[in-house]
């Protein structure tokens, strides 16, 4: 009986949050909640890189969330 060699298979992925100045763990796809969110609504990209016009984006997302509250 050969058994396959299997390798790490089960490693477990314990990716950081790749926002800018984030270092929580990464929940979500690669982002941490809070930054899943800023990707789900475009503040940033799937790098945590954030656009030119993050500022102007991160103030709508702001007065959206402010709302929801
Ligand atoms: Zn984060």
């Amino acid at each position: 009986m050969s058994k396959p060699n299997d390798k790490n298979d089960n490693v477990i992925s314990m990716s950081k949050c790749p926002a800018e100045g984030c270092s929580k763990k990464a929940e979500r796809m690669d982002f941490c909640n809070e930054h899943f969110m800023w990707f789900k609504e475009g503040l940033i990209n799937r790098k945590g890189q954030k656009p030119r016009d993050f500022d102007k984006k991160f103030q709508d997302f702001m007065r959206r969330s402010k709302k929801a509250a």
